[in-house]
């Protein structure tokens, strides 16, 4: 994932580009309006972090340049301007989401994160390849390279799940609350049994594994 920081306070957009190179993204800083239209123009990007106070080309500007070129990547604005009226503006403009400075970086991450997840959801992909995986989200098929691979449905239900997230660690609480609906901390097992029962059938009778489990934490589909 390749994210674009148009930042000019040069303290502030290597912080949030050393940030996000930590969590995975691939980060490219423009410091001005200008450099921030070339890049947002010329190369593409999964997402778009925007200050609005900047020189040659404000924020509000550029994100009616970026919009007049039908480019979609979603927007979201970071700026000092705690003010309605602003956030408005930048919404109206064809931002996504607005963050006032100063911020938490751990909620601009998960902004980051959420408008990346609603940008991937509107694309609706009917089938998705990894690796020799791949699955039909229509006719619900799951396939590892010739081999078709008959799932229940909170089996399927589950690897949709995964894959929604894929590359990312999944929590055992987050598929508790959407895949059963139950409380974590007293149905822990429910999680870690359908998990092994997709495993045996995805993984087990293949090199390549694609669920992996992240000690603490949850488990993360990828192909590694
Ligand atoms: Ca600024």
């Amino acid at each position: 994932m390749k994210l674009l920081v148009v930042e000019d306070e040069i303290k502030l957009g290597n912080y949030l580009k050393q940030g996000l190179m930590e969590a995975g993204f691939v980060v490219d800083v423009a410091t001005d309006g200008l450099n921030g239209q070339h890049l947002a123009l010329t190369e593409k990007y999964d997402l778009i972090i925007l200050d609005i106070m900047l020189p040659f080309i404000d924020g509000l500007e550029l994100i009616q340049i970026i919009r007049k070129e039908n480019i979609a990547t979603p927007i979201l604005l970071l700026s000092a301007l705690d003010k309605t009226q602003d956030k408005v503006r930048g919404l109206d403009t064809g931002a996504d989401d607005y963050i006032a400075k100063p911020f938490d970086f751990a909620e601009l991450l998960a902004r980051v994160r959420s408008l990346l997840r609603r940008k991937s959801k509107d694309i609706k992909p009917t089938k998705i390849q990894i690796g020799d995986l791949s699955v039909d989200l229509i006719k619900r098929v799951v396939n590892r390279g010739e081999k078709k691979i008959d799932l229940t449905n909170k089996e399927f239900l589950l690897l949709e799940f995964l894959l929604s997230y894929k590359g990312e660690v999944v929590t055992r609480s987050l598929i508790a609350s959407n895949i059963w609906d139950i409380n974590f901390d007293s149905d822990r097992n429910v999680i870690d049994t359908m998990i092994k029962r997709l495993r045996n059938k995805i993984d087990n009778d293949f090199d390549k594994k694609l669920i992996h489990t992240v000690r603490g934490m949850g488990y993360i589909l990828e192909l590694r």
